[in-house]
């Protein structure tokens, strides 16, 4: 095919769009990096403008070395795809990927009003209303990737974004386990972090999405009280609470409010909550208006601040006072010898649907 942005069989509906108008790849220096705005395991995010629409972007540039010598390949073509396929409005939205011999980068809409956990930290604890807000738009992206046969099981504060209204974004897709159906419906790898994993996780039992109604579990009680359930300092203190103790009601919150975390905190999954539907009908949400939310029409109760577009001031300074030293790899020949194959995508529907517009 005329394309060399990714393989024919990965996006086959897409074709004829790409006979229609050639594609060129794109490279690291079609961007300028305007600041550092998240570090993770494998690489960094920075905020971009892509030179020639002056648009921004949050990338995404993960190291392929640090990658391999974790073994993470699959998880990162996991979250490259699990990114490209969503059509949900609460899930962060990708509009390009593509690789050097040694990084991969996403492309993806830069989110300005940062990490919800940026914003809890600041204010302690949010009230049920605002909670409950969160907790519901957060169900609607598991609802969608649950539909979609993917487990999420990095649910965490430092995961879910807000964007420049305030409406819920699900990110960081590095951890998500795809192509659970009904002929395979367990997944069996240790992973996630200590405080919000499920019993079944640390006991390296089989799991399902039942591990994302406890994470769920585990941010509602964080929004709700200040600290993660099952809280301590040593984290085999944490394993063993999370195994043997379940959680005490909060003495700030309505009574609905307990029992949803309760049935929600369950320690042996199948007493516990498993399904978006069940979460729904709790008396907790009895007056959300579900098919609003799922609209994004219901206002949020809190509206980041932020001042144009560029704005940086809902994340970390210790990020976004680095200094930019990352000299981007120009003049890499391709195809190299470590190429991710299935990887660069190019957003071809809304890039069309862009242009239509112009
Ligand atoms: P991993 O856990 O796989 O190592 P990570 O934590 O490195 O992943 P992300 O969670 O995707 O990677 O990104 C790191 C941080 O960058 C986020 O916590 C967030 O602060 C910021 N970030 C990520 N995506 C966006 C986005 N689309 N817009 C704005 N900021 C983003
Ligand atoms: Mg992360």
């Amino acid at each position: 095919m005329g394309c060399p942005c990714f393989k024919s069989e990965d996006r086959p509906e897409k074709e004829s769009l790409i006979d229609a108008s050639p594609i060129k790849g794109l490279k690291p220096e079609d961007f300028n990096i305007i600041k550092i705005i998240g570090r993770g395991n494998f690489g960094k995010v920075c905020l971009v403008e892509k030179k020639n629409t002056k648009e921004f972007y949050a990338m995404k540039i993960l190291k392929k070395k640090l990658i391999e010598n974790r073994g993470q390949r699959i998880h990162t073509i996991t979250e490259r795809k699990i990114l490209e396929n969503s059509k949900s409005p609460f899930i962060a939205r990708l509009y390009y990927a593509f690789q050097t011999p040694s990084k991969l980068y996403m492309v993806m809409e830069y989110l300005r009003g940062g990490e919800l956990f940026f914003h809890l930290t600041q204010e302690r604890v949010f009230n049920e209303l605002r909670a409950k807000f969160y907790i519901g738009e957060i169900l609607l992206g598991l609802e969608y990737l649950h539909y979609n046969g993917v487990i999420y099981r990095d649910l965490k504060p430092d995961n879910v974004m807000l964007d420049s209204e305030g409406h819920v974004r699900l990110t960081d897709f590095g951890l998500s386990k795809s192509g659970i159906d009904a002929d395979n419906p367990k997944a069996y790898t240790f992973c996630g972090t200590a405080e919000y994993l499920a019993p079944e996780i640390l006991k390296s039992q089989g799991y399902d999405q039942a591990v994302d109604f406890w994470s769920l579990g585990a941010l509602m009680y964080l929004m709700l009280s200040g600290t993660p359930p099952h809280y301590s300092k040593n984290r085999n203190e944490i394993y063993k609470n999370i195994l043997t103790k379940p959680i005490e009601p909060l003495l700030n919150i309505s009574e609905d409010g307990n029992d949803l975390l309760i049935k929600l905190l369950k320690i042996d999954p199948s007493e516990r909550i498993h399904t978006a539907a069940e979460v729904k009908s709790h008396p907790w949400f009895m007056k959300t208006n579900w098919h609003e939310m799922s609209e994004k029409k219901t206002v949020p109760p809190f509206k980041p601040k932020a001042r144009g577009q560029t704005d940086t001031s809902n994340f970390d300074r210790a990020f976004t006072s680095e200094k930019l030293d990352e000299s981007f790899e120009y003049n890499e020949l391709s195809p190299s010898p470590n190429h991710f194959s299935g990887f660069t995508y190019k957003d071809i529907i809304s890039i069309a649907a862009a242009s239509n517009k112009e």
